[in-house]
């Protein structure tokens, strides 16, 4: 066996010859003359053999994987331009990597896989690249293989906000919930931003297909749902709901605590989190502090057995009787005098046939909160994104709706 044969063997090398090859010592390099299989010259779309028509005089350089701390690059002289038969003037086909990359197939790979799994910074030191170049490179591969892409078979949405860049900036996230993948992002969280989604993305007939939508309280995605898709059935979002009246609960509680003097303050010390938690998690010690409460602090009391009377409704099985049940729960919190209670039954009121349709359809942003909940540990990851672009890579690599590793050739991946 030859040296270049050995090389080529030992590094998995396929597609190619290796000519000869050299290291350079001090920059801990090593690089590979080679060339491709039966001297090269195809057409990239038919594969045929053409006539060279010009030729680069300076090689092209391409990055490979890293192997035991030498950082390898594969370099070539290939012709500008090949004369095809059926394709006329075409640039020549390079089988190891994409016509205008700088990297090659196997490299992007190993990128992709690494970045799902790891923050960037660690997967450039691991492939030898400072991680502005990473990204870049990250960038260029995701457009390239994500272009084209088309939505398919969309009947259930779910839409939510998320910020990036420290809170400051907003994004839209939309959903497939039945495949449980992300399938947009848009920049801001106003109707404008919605609306490009359902005009650019989606065709009118794939609009008529959407049966169930599922999104927040948010003025601006309800509009644009019932504007957009008129055979999608609204659902509120279960969590939000939850959040809101959560909201109202802790608005008493700090109301009674300003009006608190210091001795009754002790009392009420570490409530926050205790009126937060779902009855089916709480202790019974918990218990026991919030019954206390019905003498230590009546009004707080009340608030909380509103909200416990308010969980029960998720469980109905019959809309009417949810309905029954949920017009008897707004009664009694009208008559409460709490007014951030009230405030909260009349957001209820404004949307009440949006969440009864919950009872029908059991379909709730779980899945979306659940991407969240990776969108989030991606973008602490990388302890924040700077530009929505960048995060939206990443969110199109961990959670979209297109495996993209798997779309590099199977003999590629190899890391
Ligand atoms: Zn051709």
């Amino acid at each position: 066996m030859t040296v270049t044969k050995f090389i080529r063997k030992l590094l998995n090398l396929k597609g190619l010859f290796v000519n000869s090859y050299h290291f350079k010592i001090r920059d801990r390099i090593l690089i590979l003359w080679v060339k491709p299989y039966k001297n090269g010259c195809l057409c990239p779309y038919c594969k045929r053999r053409g006539r060279i028509v010009r030729t680069l005089d300076e090689p092209r350089q391409w990055r490979d994987i890293p192997i035991c701390g030498w950082s390898v690059f594969l370099r070539y002289c290939p012709p500008r331009e090949i004369l095809c038969p059926t394709h006329s003037r075409v640039q020549e086909d390079i089988p190891w990597a994409d016509t205008y990359a700088r990297i090659t197939y196997r490299f992007e790979y190993a990128m992709l896989v690494y970045c799902q799994l790891m923050p960037q910074k660690a997967a450039a030191r691991i492939l030898h690249i400072p991680k502005s170049t990473l990204s870049d490179q990250l960038h260029r591969t995701i457009t390239r293989i994500r272009d084209g892409h088309r939505i398919r078979g969309l009947k259930s949405i779910g839409i939510d906000e998320i910020s990036y860049c420290k809170r400051h900036k907003y994004a839209t996230v939309v959903y497939d919930l039945d495949r449980s993948c992300v399938v947009w992002v848009g920049q801001g969280k106003g109707r404008e931003t919605i609306d490009e989604f359902f005009n650019e993305m989606l065709s009118k007939y794939q609009k008529r297909q959407i049966n169930w939508a599922s999104c927040d309280m948010s003025q601006a995605y309800i509009g644009a749902i019932e504007y957009h898709c008129p055979n999608a059935k609204l659902v509120l979002d279960r969590f939000h709901i939850a959040k809101a009246l959560n909201e109202a609960v802790d608005e008493v509680r700090k109301e009674q605590w300003r009006e608190a003097s210091a001795d009754e303050r002790k009392s009420l010390k570490g409530l926050r989190w205790l009126l937060f938690r779902h009855s089916s998690n709480r202790s019974k010690k918990d218990s026991r502090i919030l019954n206390a409460l019905r003498k230590g602090n009546h009004r707080i009391h009340r608030a909380w057995v509103l909200k416990d009377e308010f969980e029960q409704f998720w469980d109905y099985q019959a809309p009417w009787a949810a309905k029954r049940s949920l017009k008897r729960w707004m009664t009694t919190a009208l008559k409460s005098r709490l007014e951030p209670i009230r405030k909260f039954v009349k957001t209820i009121k404004k949307h009440m046939n949006r969440i009864i349709t919950f009872i029908e359809s059991r379909l709730t942003n779980a899945v979306a909160e659940g991407l969240n909940r990776i969108i989030k540990i991606v973008k602490n990851r990388a302890s924040g994104f700077r530009s929505l672009l960048a995060f939206t890579d990443m969110i199109f690599l961990t959670v979209g709706d297109l495996d993209i590793p798997a779309q590099i050739p199977v003999k590629f991946r190899a890391i």
